[in-house]
């Protein structure tokens, strides 16, 4: 539309979103579909986690906090961070935003001058290129493939770093892949970015408690201190606790970095909710067990997923390390049917009442993404259509 901004026209709708509303679309119509695209856990949230809502309600805690978070959400923050991860930060360094998708949004407004590139490795999260674009950033994409487990490797860092590198961005667990990046593999990515000393580095750990047991998580700044300077760190309660509902997600990083990704907040949002705040204390302070009964749910769903896609003619899946995601490799289904890409896939696969995100999504045409944020029994189900789907 010639009245819109070209801003906007340069941008998609959120595409996860998308396969939500269709198959929402399907079922109100009548169709029975089983939907496998959800980013979000299917757990409820803890129970004490609301009724520190509920508490902060009665508490009269309903009015504007300070923009970058209540000083109980933020101290909570810091703990966290001190606890789980080693880092060190003051106030100054911390802010709390409407999910951690809007602090992504805040980091690259603030960052970003029109022209500026960010390395993105794909697989990625939906959202990156679109916000960098928003920002009038430009997304320089590095493509890697299910034989190294969907990693970028250092020589592949280097090769896509210009003098207009901005900063590179590590997901790690990685939505939509389920992998995680080894100690080793950040240090030699670690060895490339010291190299470069005006690249910054945002490291966007979302699923970082969502790790099978055994696997401890790792974050670059942890095998290379000397990136503190010019590292991010984004978070948030979504996942791990269930609150995606809520909308709190949290940075750590530089004093400067922090202080004009909280000035634009403080002009489009302002605060977050100050009951969602009063709940991500009770999340990030509280008991923790409550994450460690989804990880385990999660993970048999996960071995069974995995096993039951790989029996699938055409299909590849590869054992994740984490997340509530699988990322098989389609692509002998859709040569085998003679479909055109994954996306006339993911629609023959929501007419047999299967709804998944096509890779092409998440920059990695011919993959379709599998959400095991569901029971066993609807797994299953779905895994009995698709069986039928592609034989
Ligand atoms: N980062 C990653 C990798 C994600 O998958 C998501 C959600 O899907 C987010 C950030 C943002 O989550 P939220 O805005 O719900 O905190």
């Amino acid at each position: 539309d010639q009245q819109l901004s070209r801003r906007v026209q340069s941008i998609k709708p959120s595409p996860t979103l998308a396969v939500t509303t269709r198959a929402a679309e399907l079922r109100a119509a009548g169709k029975d579909i089983i939907g496998l695209g959800a980013g979000e856990p299917d757990f409820d949230t803890p129970d004490h986690i609301k009724e520190a809502a509920i508490k902060a309600i009665h508490d009269g805690k309903t009015k504007y906090t300070a923009v970058d978070g209540t000083p109980e959400l933020k101290q909570a923050v810091i703990d966290k961070f001190a606890r789980d991860n080693s880092f060190n930060y003051e106030p100054g360094q911390i802010l709390v935003s409407c999910g951690g998708k809007q602090s992504f949004f805040n980091l690259s407004l603030a960052l970003l001058n029109p022209g500026d590139e960010v390395v993105i490795p794909a697989p990625y999260w939906v959202s990156y290129p679109d916000m960098v674009t928003i920002a009038e950033g430009v997304p320089v994409i590095v493509e890697t493939t299910q034989a190294t487990r969907f990693k970028m490797s250092a020589d592949q860092l280097e090769s896509a770093i210009t003098d207009k590198t901005r900063l590179v961005v590590i997901n790690s667990p990685s939505n939509p892949t389920g992998t995680a990046y080894s100690a080793d593999e950040l240090k030699a990515l670690a060895e490339v970015l010291l190299k470069h000393p005006d690249v910054m580095v945002a490291t966007d750990d979302m699923y970082e408690h969502i790790l099978w047991p055994g696997q401890s998580f790792v974050n670059i700044l942890n095998v290379c201190p000397e990136l503190y300077d010019r590292t991010i760190v984004l978070n948030g309660v979504s996942k791990a606790y269930s609150m995606t509902g809520w909308r709190i997600g949290y940075a750590g990083g530089p004093k400067t970095l922090i202080a004009s990704m909280k000035k634009i907040q403080s002009q489009s949002t302002s605060n977050p909710c100050s009951i969602a705040q009063a709940a991500a204390v009770a999340a990030l302070a509280g008991p923790q067990e409550c994450v460690a009964t989804m990880v385990q749910a999660f993970k048999q769903r996960h071995d069974h997923v995995v096993e039951r896609l790989n029996r699938l003619p055409g299909v590849e899946a590869i054992k994740a390390d984490g997340t509530f995601y699988s990322f098989p490799d389609f692509s002998g289904v859709i040569a085998a049917k003679g479909y055109k890409s994954d996306l006339d896939l993911a629609e023959a696969l929501l007419e047999a009442g299967v709804a998944m995100v096509p890779g092409s999504a998440f920059g990695a045409e011919g993959h379709m993404r599998l959400s095991f944020a569901t029971s066993l029994e609807a797994l299953d189900k779905a895994l009995d259509r698709l069986e039928i789907a592609v034989a």
